[in-house]
């Protein structure tokens, strides 16, 4: 869904629809769409920029990155953003870092699609929990923690050595 930002009426433009991605858009390779995407965004033009304020809502698959157990998780992320023209951008190329959360568009469309999936994709985890207090798996027989008591004897009490199997089995 493009915009031409040329014929956003004066007072912006709101929208309120679905969008339907696929998948693999998704930055995280096991994390899926359950639902699409509903979407309700302003667009406006004030001077040179465009401003896009909204709300993205869906439900995400996930696959824990401790246990490997999925689980779903509900997005609803607001966002208020602010896009210059590229042509702009060229003529201020030695901005500092201040100005490296800027936005820009080039010519005159904004695809807002791209604009909804990246700030769907921004509200993803790194290393998706299935709860915050997820134990993972026994590091003797690979039983989920949470499906009950394994009864293996895990003699390092060293709480550092916990750390580190974590840490290896996130690095999978
Ligand atoms: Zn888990
Ligand atoms: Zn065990």
């Amino acid at each position: 869904m493009v915009i031409d930002i040329d014929r956003l009426p004066k007072d912006g433009l709101t929208l309120n629809r679905n969008f339907e991605f696929p998948s693999l858009d998704l930055v995280d390779e096991d994390a899926a769409f359950l639902e699409p995407v509903r979407a309700e965004v302003t667009i406006r033009r004030v001077g040179e920029e465009v401003w896009i304020k909204g709300r993205v809502k869906t439900r995400l698959s996930f696959v824990c990155s401790r246990c490997l157990a999925s689980f779903e998780l509900p997005v609803d992320s607001r966002f208020d953003l602010v896009y210059m023209p590229e042509d702009v951008h060229e003529l201020k190329e030695e901005l500092d870092d201040e100005d490296m959360d800027t936005l820009f568009f080039q010519g005159h469309e904004i695809d807002l699609r791209e604009v909804i999936l990246e700030q769907l994709n921004l509200t993803i985890p790194p290393k998706p929990l299935c709860s915050f207090s997820c134990e993972g798996i026994c590091a003797v027989c690979g039983k989920v923690r949470k499906d009950g008591e394994c009864g293996c004897q895990v003699k390092d009490l060293d709480p550092r050595l916990d750390q580190l199997k974590i840490f290896m089995k996130d690095k999978r």
